[in-house]
């Protein structure tokens, strides 16, 4: 019997806590509202992406940081209850990160964001470096200071593993940073911010003058594949009832890189990875909705 190693999957990113209020109409300046209901949720694009990963068979480790307050706690264990290894998430003083979101009966929502711990990940810990090495596929994101970000990059650089980075909240990115990146992942938001241009196919062509391969994520649209060696592929969404989008595209990322890890092709991982997204999809929140492998199987067949 042939034995298979599960993918190892280094996450170098925000770890947030989501405190979200339900409310008939948001306020306006000046104005207060009586919500319906408040809930705290465990976030961040990072944790996301390692609980994602985790949960499609990854083994995964996260790099980041977390506070010494409340939050923190609640923060590692939802982490640690996916399987992910929390020994690279320090504590520092302070408040964890946080995103205050209101959501109104449209569905609509405003989001402030307070980075907290994650602001202080500005470079790589002790330890750090052999988490990083020891991966196949390290995944990064842009809600830490860039200059983390560049030092998870370099380091994975040298130890020859995979970078892939999801370039959001989209933002311009520095030739340094590019330079350092195999895999970009944007969804079609972001392709267009970094591109100038909102379609799929141009937005992937210019993008190939910065990183060697794109997958550009189109929501319900699915996901385009494009690469400096082969032709651009189009891989359809499965489709769902879609309940709450939340997260979509960092379960997709966290899949992805787990499928790409056991080597199969990557319009294949993609396949594999859309029915992952779907499934979060179909399902309320953003980590708790995330499938496991068997029912990503089930999905794809
Ligand atoms: P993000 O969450 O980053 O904005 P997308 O909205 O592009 O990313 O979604 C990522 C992936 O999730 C898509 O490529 C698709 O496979 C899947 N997905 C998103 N929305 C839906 C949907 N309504 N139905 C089915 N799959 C979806």
């Amino acid at each position: 019997m042939t034995t298979h190693r599960a993918t190892a999957v280094a996450v170098l990113g925000s770890t947030n806590m989501d405190l979200v209020a339900f409310t008939t109409t948001a306020p306006r300046r000046g104005e207060t509202v009586t919500g319906r209901e408040f809930r705290t949720l465990p976030g961040g694009k990072g944790a996301n992406q390692a609980i994602a990963a985790a949960r499609a068979g990854g083994a995964v480790a996260m790099i980041g940081a977390v506070g010494d307050d409340a939050f923190a706690p609640r923060l590692r264990a939802a982490l640690a209850e996916a399987g992910v290894a929390t020994d690279g998430l320090r504590t520092v003083p302070g408040a964890s990160g946080i995103a205050h979101i209101v959501v109104d009966d449209e569905g609509g929502n405003s989001i402030v964001v307070v980075p907290g711990a994650n602001g202080t990940v500005a470079g790589l810990a002790e330890g750090d470096e052999a988490r990083i090495a020891a991966a196949d596929a390290l995944l990064m994101q842009l809600e830490l200071p860039l200059e983390g970000v560049l030092a998870g990059a370099h380091a994975a650089r040298a130890h020859g593993v995979r970078t892939v980075l999801t370039p959001a909240p989209a933002r311009p990115l520095p030739d340094e940073l590019l330079s350092l990146i195999d895999l970009l992942v944007p969804n079609e938001h972001e392709a267009a911010a970094l591109t100038g241009t909102s379609e799929p196919l141009a937005a992937a062509r210019a993008l190939l003058e910065l990183v060697p391969e794109v997958v550009i994520t189109l929501g319900a649209a699915g996901s385009l594949h494009a690469s400096r060696t082969a032709e651009p592929v189009s891989v359809p969404s499965v489709p769902v009832r879609a309940v709450d989008s939340t997260a979509a595209g960092d379960t997709f990322v966290g899949a992805l890189a787990v499928a790409a890890g056991e080597g199969r092709p990557m319009p294949e991982a993609m396949a594999w990875a859309s029915a992952a997204a779907a499934l979060s999809v179909s399902r309320p929140g953003a980590s708790a909705s995330m499938p496991n492998r068997a029912e990503i199987d089930a999905l794809h067949r």
